[in-house]
């Protein structure tokens, strides 16, 4: 079963005007066969509109975040029909540094997920375990515990899961690409068992942590790795070359 590659880029908090300008004209200028890769790039909210008019179309634009929420008195947060409004249709969810840092549960994160997919939306779907937890031998339990809330969706063609261990986002410390592919094997065998195997073979499980243009040739060699979430390299011009050794 092929699968086509998946390849996001999370800006996180980064990014201006100035910046967007720059790195569309990079991105534009890629020559890229988009029949064969799904590229998406997350910008903070304010700029969504403004990297989707500077972008080339054949690339996705996506949030870093929504709310279950439909409307009302939810000071700060953005909907998924404003997303939508503003001609958004993926968003990544259950992020770790949400996770972690804002410290959204695994059922928060199941309800935004069912309401982006409910309502149409596409979503990235982040998981994995910290590094304490991997030394632990948790890592399985871990992922197992982050699925369950969505485990009851009844379409899966329109989620990528990310498989993000905590310690390698940001770190320099990217997984080797045998860690990344005993992680992706173990989700698929999951998918199979509790899902379908129909889901198992469909579903694209992309790998994110500390991905850089040397590192993605090794671990994109992996029958399971079907892509990458990248963070700080989508910054950089050498995002495009990520993206390349894909194809
Ligand atoms: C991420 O934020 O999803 C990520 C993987 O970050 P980085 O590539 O910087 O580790």
């Amino acid at each position: 079963m092929s699968r086509k590659p998946f390849i996001g880029g999370n800006w996180k908090l980064n990014g201006s005007k100035k910046f967007i300008a720059e790195m569309s004209k990079v991105f534009n200028e890629a020559e890229l066969d988009s029949e064969k890769v799904d590229v998406c790039i997350a910008p903070p909210f304010v700029y969504l509109e403004t990297l989707r008019n500077a972008l080339r179309k054949d690339w996705i634009v996506s949030a870093q975040n929504c709310t279950e929420k439909p409307k009302g008195a939810f000071t700060a947060e953005i909907s998924v029909g404003m997303l939508q409004d503003i001609g958004i249709d993926w968003v990544i969810l259950g992020h770790s540094e949400r996770r972690h840092i804002y410290k959204e549960s695994h059922e928060l994160i199941g309800e935004k997920t069912k309401k982006a997919l409910e309502n149409g939306m596409s979503v990235i779907f982040c998981i994995g375990e910290t590094r304490e937890e991997r030394e632990k031998n948790l890592t399985n339990q871990v992922l197992i515990e982050q699925l369950a809330p969505i485990k009851d969706i009844p379409d899966w063609s329109n989620i990528v899961i990310a498989y993000e261990p905590v310690w390698a986002i940001g770190t320099g410390l990217v997984a080797t690409p045998a860690q990344a592919e005993e992680a992706h094997l173990f989700l698929r065998g999951w998918f199979s068992e509790n899902i379908s195997t129909d889901v198992s073979e469909k579903l694209r499980i992309i790998y994110g942590g500390s991905v850089k243009p040397q590192n993605s040739t090794e671990l994109i060699k992996k029958p399971n790795v079907d892509g990458f979430l990248v963070g700080g390299a989508s910054l950089q011009p050498g995002f495009v070359e990520i993206v390349k050794n894909v194809i």
